[in-house]
């Protein structure tokens, strides 16, 4: 993003909203946001843009934003995702300071006001199995039929309700339901249910409960209990909106304003939980951080910047009605970022033997590189030049086209930081295959240029085969070659869409020596090739495996340029 574009305050109908609040002094001023991860997956791309506009909001507007944890379903949650939320969260930039909270920690409070809309008689513990209530609560034409035990006394109701809290009865024989409205055309008022029993032990609170709330009975007085302003949702809680408002005001408690925005997707990706929890379970990726995953993490491992990653959320902005954004735009981010930060290296990944037959044996010499010709106090380093190099393979062609400039018999081609050289004989094994080429070079033309005045049209990345350090280099391709691996043809899978060839591996790969003491993490421009981190996993002391981030072409540019 160019200086000018950051500058731009952002706006949206949400801070527009939350604007106004401020100016009209709706909250007293404050402003308080909450970001709710439920704890049963990793946090994805999608997560991001919710991650922005919530702390944002609250960084500008002089507020705070909370980390909640949506932990009602003991069944699908554990600690291990708490904790990768937790990182994420910070690792994308933005603190909740103290403001850590648990809708377990509620859940004395929760059931204290359960007991209370069973005593005000709008609550009642219905005895009907799961499948009785789906099947009685109408259609979007058809009212539902109210329960058989709609009517029971509160009495009645506060002692079935204190026993399922001990445990006494099985999962599925009952639950509390909210005793609304069978016949509203808002499905979501059809005496939703509050709490099941559940025999399952939760990571917070152990084995106190065998009942659990649902996420409706629960998420509205979370908000209220930590006095939120503005609880931000997607669309689909639209809907569940008027349940939000039910519960708060017939508790008579403190109501939030629930707003709703349209989730984001981005092509090529998938960022349902269940669908990545599939894809790690199967076993189809390596774990929830393998650099494919649109997850945070996996984004991480990938390279991504932070930075990155919020300057493609501020760009996308958010908004009411659903779409899909390019990827490709997520990758231009990275570029933009990585090409003014990466230092620049040099590494040949499909590596072709070079000697140069005129080169005194076993001299080295040093040539000085420039790190980053993006910013000038990166400096520079020296790189070591001898006889013996690699090149990648494909910058030589036995028998070239008409517009291959690179190496070629008896052709002349500049190496990097280095010397001309020319090609003089091509060595071959049994098989016929190019294995080696001996070249001579030019003494005359270090640092580049040639004192004649004579021109090569390629320049070529290169290390010293007697310096350099072995890699292993991995490329990906996108998990999904569709753009939306979501649509599926009919008797098919949302798998069918996976691409068969996401990961290649190339090894070995030689780099120059300053990368062996790379750190997991760290972030380089190969020159030529692209943008690569060292693995966090993989990598050894001494042998970094390079993660590519991303390459130098970038198809999201080219686009909007041919769009005008
Ligand atoms: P689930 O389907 O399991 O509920 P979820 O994607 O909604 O998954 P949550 O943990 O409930 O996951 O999400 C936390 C917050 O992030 C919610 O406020 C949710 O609305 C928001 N969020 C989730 N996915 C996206 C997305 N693709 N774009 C924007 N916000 C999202
Ligand atoms: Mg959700």
């Amino acid at each position: 993003m160019t200086n000018a574009e950051s500058a731009k305050p952002r706006t949206d109908f949400v801070r527009e909203i939350v604007a106004e609040d401020t100016r009209t002094g709706k909250w007293e001023g404050r402003v308080v946001t909450r970001f709710p991860p439920e704890p049963n997956g990793y946090l994805h791309i999608g997560h991001a843009s919710s991650i922005c506009l919530n702390f944002g909001i609250a960084a500008e507007f002089g507020g705070v934003c909370h980390l909640r944890f949506d932990d009602t379903n003991p069944v699908k949650e554990e600690d291990e995702y708490v904790q990768a939320i937790r990182e994420d969260v910070k690792w994308l930039g933005f603190d909740w300071g103290e403001n850590e909270f648990y809708a377990s920690d509620y859940f004395d409070q929760l059931y204290e006001w359960a007991k209370q809309l069973v005593r005000d008689g709008k609550a009642y513990v219905d005895d009907q199995s799961a499948d009785d209530i789906r099947r009685t609560r109408g259609t979007l034409k058809e009212p539902g039929t109210e329960s058989p035990w709609r009517n029971r006394a509160p009495e009645e109701n506060l002692d079935l309700l204190e026993r399922m809290k001990n445990g006494e009865f099985p999962d599925g024989s009952r639950v509390l339901r909210a005793k609304i409205d069978m016949a509203s055309p808002n499905l979501n008022m059809r005496d939703p249910v509050m709490y099941r029993i559940l025999h399952a032990n939760h990571h917070r609170t152990g084995d106190t409960w065998r009942i659990y709330p649902m996420y409706d009975f629960a998420h509205g007085q979370s908000d209220s209990i930590e006095r939120v302003t503005h609880s931000v949702c997607t669309l689909e809680f639209e809907d569940h909106r008027p349940l939000y408002e039910w519960f708060c005001d017939s508790l008579g408690i403190y109501r939030p304003q629930q707003i709703e925005f349209a989730r984001r997707n981005t092509t090529h990706t998938v960022t349902s939980k269940r669908k990545l929890l599939d894809l790690v379970r199967e076993n189809r990726v390596d774990g929830w951080d393998d650099p494919r995953m649109p997850t945070i993490g996996g984004l991480r491992r990938r390279g991504f910047t932070p930075e990155a990653i919020r300057a493609f959320c501020d760009r996308i902005g958010i908004a009411k009605r659903g779409n899909t954004v390019e990827f490709a735009l997520l990758e231009h981010c990275v570029r933009e970022h990585l090409n003014a930060v990466a230092p620049r290296r040099m590494a040949v990944l499909r590596p072709l033997k070079v000697t140069i037959s005129n080169w005194p044996k076993g001299r080295t010499v040093e040539v000085e590189g420039v790190n980053n010709p993006e910013d000038e106090s990166a400096g520079t380093r020296m790189i070591p030049f001898s006889g013996s190099l690699w090149i990648e393979r494909d910058d030589f062609m036995e028998d070239p086209p008409k517009k291959f400039f690179r190496l070629a018999p008896g052709r002349e081609a500049r190496l990097r930081y280095g010397y001309f050289i020319r090609c003089d004989e091509v060595v071959k094994n049994d098989a016929g295959e190019v294995v080696e080429l001996i070249c001579t070079y030019d003494p005359e033309t270090k640092g580049g240029s040639a004192p004649d005045g004579r021109k090569v049209k390629a320049t070529l990345h290169w290390v010293s085969a007697d310096h350099a350090v072995a890699t292993e280099v991995r490329h990906y391709e996108p998990l999904f070659a569709v753009e939306n691996p979501n649509k599926v043809a009919e008797g098919g899978d949302w798998r069918d869409n996976l691409a068969p060839d996401s990961l290649e591996v190339l090894s070995p790969c030689y780099a120059e020596p300053e990368l062996a003491t790379a750190m997991p993490g760290e972030r380089f421009q190969f020159e030529r090739l692209g943008y690569y981190c060292v693995d966090t996993r993989m990598s050894k002391p001494g042998a970094p495996v390079f993660n590519r981030t991303v390459t130098l072409r970038d198809e999201w540019a080219k686009q909007q340029r041919k769009n005008g």
